[in-house]
């Protein structure tokens, strides 16, 4: 079983010219469960990746490991050149079913929680905070809800001001654990705008996310995970018949195509906890 760790503060500096991430040989076993098994990657900074797979495949546990509040059986993982644990440089949103919604708390007390790691612990936040608050929710088209009590919010503002938060964080790398799940065609599209927007910032993006299609087009790269990892890379050399027939495995239902030419894949089965 894993250890679960806690964060440590402040962040660990960062070495010169090393890539955002690196994962080497990472496995992870839950009382024999196995979550990840030797999965290697690198991940440089700028770099926005869409991570897939089917329900169970280790997507979560991926970002846990990575995210350092959980240790991995085997392996090494890098950020920016230093061991995982101790990086405020990290925003991990967890998936929306992990969050007490109820709990009463403003939407810009929410986003100055990201400033906690910063402002050091049993001290007040200071002017240049509040702006730097403000300025995240202005990212994420939230500031006319500041005021507003975070159960009062729907799942897609919901998502904005946790990305508000990791961006008051001044997070260098995102983590965003099935964002898009039970949000509406809209609020998915609005979510991805903005993190088309974060590009031009440099921040690190890894989502994990069942849409192969979104995936493929809003992605600079895609991971195919299954516990192992089966593909990662650009979309097009990726987003192959045959790594999702090696990724969804039995998801997957092989059809002839209309006319007899190409075959047509569909998927069936890979979502969601009810919420999609
Ligand atoms: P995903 O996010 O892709 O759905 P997870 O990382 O949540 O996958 O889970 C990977 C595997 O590890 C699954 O078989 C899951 O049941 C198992 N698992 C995840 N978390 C725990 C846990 N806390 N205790 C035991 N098994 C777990």
């Amino acid at each position: 079983m894993p250890n679960r760790q806690r964060l440590p503060y402040p962040t660990a500096e960062h070495l010169p010219d090393a890539p955002s991430l690196s994962v080497q040989d990472v496995s992870v076993r839950y009382n024999g469960t196995v979550a990840l098994e030797s999965v290697s990657f690198v991940v440089n900074p700028g770099e926005r990746v869409a991570v897939v797979g089917p329900n169970g495949a280790g997507k979560s546990t991926l970002f846990q490991v990575i995210a350092g509040t959980l240790k991995p059986n085997e392996g090494s993982i890098r950020i920016f050149g230093n061991p995982p644990g101790g990086h405020i440089c990290i925003g991990y949103v967890p998936q929306r079913n992990q969050i007490d919604w109820s709990f009463p708390v403003a939407v810009s007390d929410v986003v100055m929680m990201g400033r906690s790691g910063k402002i050091g612990l049993f001290k007040w936040p200071r002017k240049q905070d509040w702006t730097l608050v403000e300025t995240s929710l202005q990212q994420v088209g939230m500031v006319e809800l500041a005021k507003r009590q975070i159960g009062e919010l729907s799942g897609g503002q919901q998502q904005r001001v946790f990305l508000a938060r990791a961006l008051a964080q001044e997070a260098e790398i995102l983590l965003l654990d099935e964002p898009l799940s039970g949000l509406d065609t809209p609020s998915q599209e609005n979510l991805l705008d903005i993190l088309d927007s974060l590009r031009d910032q440099g921040i690190t993006i890894l989502v994990a996310t069942h849409d192969l299609d979104q995936a493929a087009s809003h992605f600079d790269k895609m991971m195919l995970l299954n516990r192992r990892l089966i593909a990662f890379g650009q979309p097009d050399e990726v987003y192959t018949s045959a790594n999702l027939v090696r990724t969804y495995g039995g998801h997957l239902h092989v059809l002839p195509g209309e006319d007899g030419s190409d075959e047509q894949l569909l998927l069936a089965d890979t979502c969601c906890d009810g919420d999609q």
